[in-house]
Parts: structure tokens; C-alpha cells; sequence
């Protein structure tokens, strides 16, 4: 199950790879989460990345691209991954297409998270996250059993910085600008498949699970 998350900020990428993830243990590399865990730590990349995330801005491909190349040789991706967050740019996705090939894997299906940008403002600003393991929740669509307390491990729920208004528009614009032309570049090759992404949550899983043949 070699899959990719094409979508905007919003459009519930990480909630439906971590579904997936839970039924079949095929893990999410989220280059946000790889990202935020670097800049926690505050490792001399966390640190640089940091400046970009912090302006809604993407990170240098080399650096995305450098990371996720690790990531993909671990063990656990031998039976598959899921992209969420990455590729976002075309140079992205040209290096992807050539790590893959160097290690014998293709991508199997680009699953684009259809949505349009203008109503994901209101989805955003409502996105908390756990401190502590980093499960997302939304306050009106995904709430937890007990408000500002993570249902898994109870840890704290705090906002993104990133998913402030303000940074949030930048982000959007930097989605259309350089993210959206890969919807171009997968089509061609064969490789997208749309789900509705403003449907419930597991109306859009469903959907995904049709693609991935595995309902
Ligand atoms: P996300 O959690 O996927 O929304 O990512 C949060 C932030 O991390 C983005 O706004 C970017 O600054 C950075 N980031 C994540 N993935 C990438 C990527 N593939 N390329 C460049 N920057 C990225």
C-alpha cells in the first residue's frame, strides 16, 4: 500500500492516514510531524525549518526531500507508506519518483483530498493537537471525550501556531501556488484518484478504501 496525500492544510489528510494506519499498520510519514518533532528538539534543521513553518512557508525541498528519503529505508516501510504532507512541491515529487525507482517501489495510488480552499479557514482555526503523541482533533468535527485532554494518552491540546488565521491564508496561497500543479503531474501519470474531502469522516475513509481496494 505505497500511497501519497495530496490536499490542502485542512482537508483531513492526517485524520484519515492515521485510520488507515490504525486498520493496517502501514505507517504515516507525516513531513509536518517529522518537521515539529525536529524543531521541539530544536536540532540545527529543526531550528532552520522552524523560520519557514513559522511564516506559513514551505521548507527548503532539500531538506523535506533529505528527511523523507531516511524515513522511507526504515523497516517498517516494507509492506508500504502513507505521504501525508509530502510531496508539496514538483521538485518534490521529481525526487520522490527517484528514490522510489532506486529502492524498486512505485507509487500505487496519489489520493487527492478535494476541497475547495475557501471553507477550510473555519476547519483549521478549529484543529487542537496532543503535546504528548500528537493525535489532531477538531473542536466541532472531532472533538475529544474531555475538552483540552488528549482520549489516548491524556496529554495537553494546544493550537498550531501555524494554524492561526494569518498564517493560515499564507498557507493556502502557498498551497495553490506550489502544491496544486501536482494534481497536474499526477493525472498525467496516472496516478490520482479525488475523494470528497468535506465529507464526515468516515464517509471520506470509505472512499479511500474503495481506492485502495481493501473495503
Ligand atoms: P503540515 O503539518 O503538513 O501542515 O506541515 C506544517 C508545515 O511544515 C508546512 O506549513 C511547511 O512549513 C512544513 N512542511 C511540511 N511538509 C513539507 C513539505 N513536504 N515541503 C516543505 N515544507 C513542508
Amino acid at each position: 500500500m505505497n500511497l501519497v496525500f495530496l490536499g490542502p492544510p485542512g482537508a483531513g489528510k492526517g485524520t484519515q492516514a492515521a485510520l488507515l494506519t490504525k486498520q493496517y499498520g502501514v505507517p504515516q510519514i507525516s513531513t509536518g510531524e517529522m518537521l515539529r518533532s525536529a524543531v521541539q528538539q530544536q536540532t540545527p534543521m529543526g531550528l532552520e525549518a522552524k523560520r519557514h513553518m513559522d511564516s506559513g512557508a514551505l521548507v527548503p525541498d532539500e531538506v523535506v526531500v533529505g528527511i523523507v528519503e531516511e524515513r522511507l529505508a526504515a523497516a517498517d516501510c516494507v509492506n508500504g507508506f502513507i505521504l501525508d504532507g509530502f510531496p508539496r512541491t514538483v521538485a518534490q515529487a521529481d525526487a520522490l519518483s527517484v528514490m522510489l525507482r532506486k529502492s524498486g517501489k512505485e507509487i500505487e495510488h496519489v489520493i487527492l483530498f478535494d476541497v475547495d480552499t475557501s471553507v477550510l479557514l473555519e476547519r483549521i482555526v478549529g484543529r487542537r493537537m496532543c503535546r504528548k503523541c500528537g493525535r489532531g482533533y477538531h473542536v466541532c468535527f472531532d472533538p475529544p471525550l474531555e475538552a483540552g485532554k488528549c482520549d489516548e494518552c491524556g496529554g495537553e491540546l494546544y493550537q498550531r501556531e501555524d494554524d492561526q488565521e494569518s498564517t493560515m491564508r499564507k498557507r493556502l496561497e502557498v498551497y495553490e501556488a506550489q502544491t496544486a500543479p501536482l494534481k497536474a503531474y499526477y493525472s498525467t501519470g496516472g496516478l490520482l484518484r479525488s475523494v470528497d474531502a468535506l465529507g464526515a469522516i468516515q464517509d471520506v475513509y470509505g472512499e479511500i478504501q474503495k481506492i485502495v481496494g481493501r473495503d
